[in-house]
């Protein structure tokens, strides 16, 4: 859990502002939605929370100690993406494991990690399983679980579901809310769907160009008509 302060934060890609002066307050354990049509600049924004883009001005705090300028893998962040980009010579235990291996933590605390992990997703018999042979779902699965075994304290999702059905995709972002309260993990879910926005959001950020539009939870967004 973790509380994130974003102050006046812009990203520029040449001539193209990705992101406008964006400001933004998560609270401890909230689940925010980055809402907006393609090209909005959602992913920039999340990028750069999760150290992947380096603002062009501006700063990201998280439990207010500064992280603007620190690289992804020292932030409290854990990202994962709408391509998982499992690795495929790897069993879903050993792909769960791996940050956990560089850290050189103890075998046994591994174990009980990657099984902990497994059993969140449910997917607590996979572990031996080839990533190749998974369907799209538990794949995305299991790139949710490879972020959560490191704890981290902000959870970012960059339209996770996105490449599957909407049946599939229903139950996973159900089953995300539920880990997400489970966990009371401060998250942020981008996503272009305004329906996904709506059912899974505490608040929810509206982008357009770069800029916030609105800033409202659910039942107060208001929609085109
Ligand atoms: P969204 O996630 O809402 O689709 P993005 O953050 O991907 O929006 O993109 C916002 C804008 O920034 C778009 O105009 C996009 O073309 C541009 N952009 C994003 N990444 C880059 C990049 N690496 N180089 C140049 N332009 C980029
Ligand atoms: P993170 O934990 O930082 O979000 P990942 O665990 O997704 O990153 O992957 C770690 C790094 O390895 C990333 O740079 C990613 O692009 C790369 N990577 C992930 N999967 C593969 C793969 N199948 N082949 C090659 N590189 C990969």
């Amino acid at each position: 859990m973790a509380r994130l302060t974003i102050k006046g934060i812009s990203k520029s890609f040449g001539a193209t502002y990705a992101v406008r002066d964006v400001s933004l307050d998560v609270e401890d354990g909230e689940l925010v939605c980055l809402l907006g049509p393609s090209g909005s600049g959602k992913s920039t924004l999340l990028r750069m929370i999760g150290g992947f883009e380096r603002p062009t001005a501006g700063s990201i705090l998280i439990d207010a100690k500064d992280v603007t300028s620190l690289p992804p893998e020292k932030r409290p962040t854990g990202m994962v993406f709408q391509s998982h980009a499992l690795w495929t010579h790897m069993d879903v235990f050993n792909n769960i494991a791996f940050g956990l291996k560089l850290r050189r933590l103890p075998k046994a605390e591994i174990k009980e990690r990657v099984e902990q992990a497994l059993a969140l997703v449910g997917l607590a018999d996979y572990g031996r399983r080839i990533t190749t042979q998974l369907s799209g779902g538990q794949q995305q699965r299991v790139a949710l679980a490879r972020s959560l075994v490191l704890e981290p304290k902000i959870l970012l999702l960059d339209e996770p579901f996105a490449s599957l059905d909407q049946h599939l995709r229903e139950r996973l972002r159900e089953e995300v809310r539920d880990i997400q309260q489970r966990l009371g993990i401060t998250t942020l879910f981008v996503t272009h769907g305004q329906d996904e926005a709506l059912a899974l959001a505490d608040r929810i950020v509206v982008l357009r160009d770069g800029y916030t539009e609105q800033i409202a939870p659910p039942d107060r967004i208001y929609r085109e008509p």
